[in-house]
């Protein structure tokens, strides 16, 4: 680890002096990755079973996000601030040095680069440490990345939990992505070391539906916020909350059931594959287990099936009537199972959308422009969809959740730029001023 670091720290001296030279680089890997396309999106399939239709729009964005970032090494890193003529105060954004990135499987391309490309942007070295179900992908990104590059740059540390943290006690700052529970125990050691630390976590996001939400586009909002990626993303809509009379919660809930039980599951590799296998088989058992319960506690209402063949494929699973303090209402099953819940207003709506830990991001399902905005800003998450499904983010704009989701700054857009900046003032007094 020392050596890596060493070798970063000494690279990273000449990369952040050169502005115009990280520009051209930048905008060179992302042209560059264009022609290796095929090989990427193969490996993101075989690697961590993402259907190839999703792995094609990761691949996208991992290329929107080089260019994206390509042209931020250029905007303006501080501002004058007003002092005696002809003196000068000057506010800088400063790169620390080696940021140490610790990212989740699911996101295999994404999520490295959507921390890497501002990280490097504004002139630090990165050592990457990519889970354990996704180093494949993360290796060949580095292959990729070091065409282009200087060498020492940009870095990819294979290993587990004990290399994960080592690379925090060793890096200029942390940028954590993963569960709650690990993400809580990196954010208190980087803390106790005094490094900036920044950790996106966990969600249980629900979506609300008014009584004017239109059904055929709800039911296509929740086939990709539940299920897409077959539940595996931090944004996953896990709850949906209806709000209406019996007539309509029913009338609701057909149409979801419809368009849940259309969506296929199988192999990843085929074109009409919307749920794929889960990443390993405790998240399988994980699922099984979510399955049980909810036919103990309320009832599985679509999907549920179990997969014996050890195949760890799940189906759409749609529950309904579980009681709104049991752990499946609160707590992340990473699958793809989402539980119906039903109440008379919008006040009860917010209530229950508000009533767990995670506040990351959230659904609101209306053709009424005034109810959604009013409903947004009362909402505990750190973003809010209004007709669209929870999963899913823009590169270019803040993203991170509340409560125990986040943990510091925002990601992407301009605002991760911050985080890996620290702020430096310079005061320029004329040579001819005498201080008494
Ligand atoms: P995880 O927490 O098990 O692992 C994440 C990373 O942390 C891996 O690289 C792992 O090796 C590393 N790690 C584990 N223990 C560590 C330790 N003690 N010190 C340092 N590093 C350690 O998460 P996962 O299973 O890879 O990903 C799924 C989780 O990630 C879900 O909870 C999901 O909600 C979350 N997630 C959040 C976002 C977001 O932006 N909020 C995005 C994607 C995934």
């Amino acid at each position: 680890m020392n050596d890596l670091i060493a070798t970063a720290r000494k690279a990273q001296i000449s990369w952040s002096a050169n502005p115009i030279a990280r520009s051209a680089a930048l905008s060179a890997v992302a042209k560059s990755f264009i022609t290796h396309r095929d090989q990427m999106v193969d490996l993101m399939v075989d690697e961590v079973n993402k259907p190839i239709t999703e792995a094609r729009g990761e691949f996208a964005r991992a290329v929107a996000i080089l260019e994206y970032f390509s042209q931020a090494v250029l905007d303006p890193d501080g501002t004058s601030i007003p002092t005696l003529d002809p003196n000068l105060i000057l506010s800088l954004r400063r790169p620390y040095g080696v940021a140490g990135l610790i990212t989740p499987w699911n996101f295999p391309l994404a999520i490295p680069l959507w921390k890497a490309a501002p990280a490097l942007a504004v002139g630090n070295a990165v050592i990457i440490k990519p889970s354990e179900f996704a180093t494949k992908t993360a290796l060949f990104l580095q292959e990729l990345m070091n065409k282009t590059l200087p060498q020492g740059i940009f870095n990819v540390l294979p290993g587990g939990s004990e290399v994960g943290a080592e690379l925090v006690d060793s890096a200029d700052l942390i940028s954590f992505t993963g569960s709650a529970k690990v993400g809580r125990g990196i954010v208190a050691r980087a803390a106790a070391l005094g490094k900036p630390v920044q950790a996106e976590m966990g969600g249980h996001s629900p979506a609300i539906v008014l009584p004017d939400a239109d059904l055929e586009l709800l039911a296509s909002h929740i086939q990709i916020g539940a299920f897409s990626y077959s539940g595996q993303k931090c944004t996953a809509t896990r709850r949906i909350i209806i709000v209406g009379n019996e007539k309509r919660k029913s009338e609701v809930i057909d149409s979801l059931v419809a368009g849940a039980e259309k969506l296929i599951s199988g192999d990843p590799r085929d074109e009409k594959t919307f749920l794929g296998p889960l990443i390993h088989s405790d998240s399988y058992k994980n699922y099984c287990a979510a399955v049980a319960s909810a036919r103990e506690v309320g009832s599985v209402i679509s999907g549920g099936r179990i997969d014996e063949t050890g195949g760890n494929l799940p189906s759409a699973t749609l529950t309904d009537s579980i009681p709104p303090v049991h752990q499946l209402m609160c707590e992340e099953v990473f699958a793809p199972i989402t539980h119906i819940a039903s109440v008379s207003t919008t006040d009860e709506a917010i209530a229950l959308a508000n009533a767990v830990l995670y506040g990351l991001t959230a659904s609101i399902h209306t053709s009424d422009l005034e109810a959604s905005l009013r409903i947004s800003k009362r909402l505990e998450t750190g973003m809010v969809k209004v007709n669209g499904p929870t999963a899913g983010v823009d590169f270019h704009a803040p993203f991170g959740g509340d409560k125990d989701s986040s943990y510091g700054m925002r990601e992407q857009g301009k605002a991760s730029l911050d985080f890996y900046t620290h702020t430096q003032t310079i005061t320029v007094n004329s040579g001819t001023r005498k201080f008494q």
